[in-house]
Formats: C-alpha cells, sequence, structure tokens
C-alpha cells in the first residue's frame, strides 16, 4: 500500500484520480496537487460523491522545483505521477532526484518558447536516475503509451520480425462545438501544425535527416497534413487520418529491433481542419509573443482561453474512439499483419468517471503504469520509456481498468 502524489488537475489528472481511487489495494491515499487548488477540490469532491473515498489536494507551482521538492519532503509519496503540462518534466524530474522518489508521465519535455517534441532531455537525466536507484517511466498514456506497449507485445508475442509500425490514432467523437481540442489546446494545436516527419531505416533514397540518437535510420519531412489514408478503423469505420510526427517514434526506432519503419497518424474531419488552417493562417496558433496594447501576449495561448475547455466537453460527447498499431512482419517464416487496437466509448467515460475518452484514455493507461511501479513488477532504476517493460502484466491490468484491447488479423 502507497501514497501517492499526482501533479496537474486537468482533464487527465481528473481520471488519473478517479482510477487511482479505485484501485484501492494498491495506493493507500492520494494527494492531488496542481497549480490552481480549486481544481484539485472539486475532482475530490466528486470522487468522493462517485465512490466515497476521500483525496486530499495541495495547490503547486511545479515550474520551480523547490516548491516540489518541499510538498515531496513533506508528503514522501512512493511515486510522483506527472500530468501537468510537458514544459514541468524536467523541473519536477529535478524534485524527485533530489528526494530519490520515482517518476511516471505521459508526454516528453518541451520548451516553452521552441515546439520540439524530443526525448533527449528527458534521456540526459538517465544515469542520474540509475545513480539514485530511482526508476523514471516516460510516456505512460495511450499514445505514447499503451501504443509503445501493443509494440513491445507483438515484439514479444505476435513477430519474430516487425518490419513495419503505422500507429493509427481515430476519434470519431462528436462534442457538438464546430472547433475544440481533445486535451490541452495549446500543446495539440503545437503538435498538429508541426511539419509531418517519420522515420525509415533504410534512406533508400538517401533522403532524410539522420536520426541521430533516434538510431541507424532517417528522419523524412513532409508539409504539415500533406499525407492522407483513408482507413477503416474497427467499429468505427472508415475516416481521413493524416501523418503527423508523434514523439514515441522516437523511442520505438530504438527498441523495437529490426524495425524499418515508423509513422504516426491521426483522424481530423474537414471543419477541424478548415478552422485550423484560418486560424494559422490569421497568425492565431502561433507560440511568438506579441505587443498588445502595451502588453506582451502569445497569440496560442490567447486562443486557448477563447476554446471550449476540453474537460468541459465531457458531458455532450457522443461516439468512439480507436486508437491501436497497424504491424507487419514475419512469424514462423511467413508474413503477418495485425492491428492491435482498443475502442473507447465517450459516453461510457462519462457514465463512469465525468470525462471524455481522450482524457480517459490517457489517464488509465497511467494509473495502470503507477500501479506497475509501486507494487514493483516494474522496477528498473534509471529513465525509460514504457516498450522497455515487460508489456503483459501491463496489458492484463489495463484490460481490467476499463481499456480492454484487441489483435485483428489482416491478410498479407
Ligand atoms: P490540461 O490543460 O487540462 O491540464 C493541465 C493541468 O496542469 C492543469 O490543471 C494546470 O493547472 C496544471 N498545471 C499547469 N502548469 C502547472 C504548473 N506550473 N504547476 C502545477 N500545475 C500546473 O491538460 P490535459 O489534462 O489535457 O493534459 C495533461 C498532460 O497529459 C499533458 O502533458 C498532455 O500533453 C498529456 N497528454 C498525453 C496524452 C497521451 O496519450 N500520452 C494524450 C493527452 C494528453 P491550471 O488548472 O492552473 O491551468
Amino acid at each position: 500500500m502507497s501514497k501517492l502524489l499526482i501533479i496537474g488537475a486537468g482533464g487527465v489528472g481528473k481520471v488519473v484520480a478517479h482510477k487511482c481511487a479505485q484501485l484501492r489495494d494498491v495506493f493507500s491515499e492520494i494527494l492531488l496537487a496542481s497549480r490552481t487548488k480549486s481544481r484539485c477540490d472539486e475532482i475530490a469532491q466528486e470522487i468522493f460523491e462517485l465512490q466515497g473515498i476521500r483525496i486530499k489536494t495541495a495547490a503547486l507551482d511545479a515550474d520551480d522545483p523547490k516548491n516540489t521538492e518541499k510538498l515531496l519532503a513533506e508528503y514522501q509519496p512512493a511515486l510522483v505521477l506527472n500530468v501537468a503540462l510537458p514544459y514541468q518534466d524536467l523541473a519536477i524530474m529535478d524534485a524527485c532526484l533530489a528526494q530519490r522518489i520515482p517518476y511516471l508521465d505521459t508526454a516528453n519535455y518541451e520548451p516553452p518558447d521552441t515546439a520540439k517534441f524530443e526525448y533527449h532531455w528527458q534521456w540526459a537525466y538517465r544515469e542520474r536516475f540509475e545513480q539514485a536507484g530511482i526508476m523514471a517511466l516516460l510516456g505512460s498514456g495511450f499514445d505514447p503509451g499503451v501504443t509503445n506497449v501493443f509494440c513491445a507485445y507483438a515484439q514479444k508475442k505476435l513477430f519474430d520480425e516487425i518490419e513495419t509500425i503505422d500507429i493509427l490514432d481515430c476519434n470519431a467523437g462528436n462534442h457538438g462545438h464546430k472547433f475544440a481540442t481533445n486535451f490541452n489546446p495549446e500543446i495539440n494545436i503545437r503538435e498538429i501544425t508541426q511539419p509531418g516527419r517519420y522515420w525509415e531505416r533504410h534512406g533508400e533514397d538517401g533522403q532524410g535527416e539522420p536520426a541521430g540518437e533516434a538510431g541507424e535510420g532517417r528522419w523524412k519531412q513532409i508539409e504539415p497534413m500533406s499525407m492522407r489514408w483513408d482507413y477503416d478503423f474497427p467499429e468505427v469505420g472508415v475516416k481521413a487520418a493524416y501523418l503527423l510526427y508523434h514523439e514515441e517514434i522516437e523511442s520505438l526506432c530504438r527498441n523495437i529491433k529490426g524495425v524499418k519503419s515508423i509513422r504516426f497518424w491521426m483522424t481530423f474531419g474537414d471543419s477541424y481542419l478548415k478552422h485550423l488552417e484560418v486560424l494559422q493562417n490569421v497568425g492565431l496558433t502561433s507560440i511568438k509573443p506579441i505587443e498588445y496594447q502595451g502588453q506582451q501576449i502569445v497569440p496560442i495561448q490567447f486562443l486557448k482561453a477563447l476554446l471550449p475547455d476540453p474537460a468541459s466537453l465531457a458531458k455532450n460527447y457522443t461516439g468512439k474512439t480507436c486508437i491501436g498499431c497497424l504491424i507487419s512482419g514475419t512469424k514462423d517464416g511467413k508474413r503477418r499483419k495485425v492491428f492491435i487496437y482498443n475502442v473507447c466509448d465517450h459516453a461510457a467515460c462519462y457514465q463512469e468517471v465525468r470525462s471524455q475518452a481522450i482524457s480517459y484514455t490517457t489517464g488509465v493507461p497511467a494509473a495502470v503504469g503507477a500501479a506497475m511501479m509501486v507494487t514493483g513488477k516494474w522496477n528498473r532504476p534509471g529513465v525509460h520509456n514504457i516498450e522497455e517493460l515487460d508489456p503483459e502484466p501491463f496489458l492484463e491490468l489495463l484490460g481490467k481498468h476499463g481499456l480492454p484491447w484487441q489483435v485483428q488479423e489482416l491478410p498479407v
């Protein structure tokens, strides 16, 4: 039985708090801390109403490691589960090192002033975590997270050799708004307005940027949203998916032996893309500060203030998400192709924890990853991406706690 500190009380933090509270035999006590304490208190009250369980709350500005260090020294949790924003990752890791407390997150560090999603800042902590004898688990959400674990499972059980991985993320839900993002708008829009990038081991045409820390392959770059694939998703049907850069490619190309190509695709409707194009064209998605009436404002932060809070979409959300990995390769000398996936229903998530499926599919794996760590099933000092750990016990718990998954055999 272990004490848990959750940092961040947004859409994902709320699901994590609910799910960890449900895991009564794993977490003896939960403290939910975030910049705005009233949001923690609202979640605590809701958990009490739905589950009859009391969790503690605290105000914390995690941008300064000293604040987190002080809270850790007082509370002494068995684990810090970070679901604040990617900007806080390094500061929270510093505090964990100082107090020798294990760490888990769902998104890699991003510097606030450049939209860059790379692991090297966090991988640079490897030796310090190893020497401190504590584990940091990176990317325990859905993508990154479950998708990485699906790849590790495919490597362990389904294939002798994996050749290609296509991660396909489909949200076929409807929240009734003309334009809204399903998780933090600033982080989401920074991610999808980047040039598309994918990874290939053999850049046969000699094109592309050498992958550096991301193994021996090459990065191929394309214009944002310029590659489309109409994919037939189980339970959801055909949806238009667009190639994006996503952070899990960087770790999977190192950890899935022999893989030759990894790409990431996300579905968007025409209306979403039209709104995004207009917002970009008028400069509202920019992260460069501008002067407005004697004040510096960052356009994307102003836009965030105008858009619906992702957590508020939950109540009237209908439809399903389908996220999975399409993997091809060989098994026992024969070619094989599978789609390993989960389908999640927005309304069912609202019924259970008053959240929509994007927050739910991120929060459940974070809670399950935390359970794996505090029960000692995963205990490897250092900084690790989730596919480096044994996938089977994680997937077993994941299915039990709300995200069942399937393997679909496909013709080769
Ligand atoms: P929200 O914006 O809804 O919530 C973020 C929370 O972090 C808010 O409660 C916010 O506080 C708090 N916060 C921000 N800055 C600080 C700070 N300096 N100190 C303490 N708390 C702070 O985001 P989401 O819940 O949608 O996303 C949370 C994380 O999950 C993000 O890192 C996101 O990238 C990641 N994510 C990962 C996914 C995956 O599949 N791997 C998918 C979706 C999200 P306040 O209330 O004051 O603003």
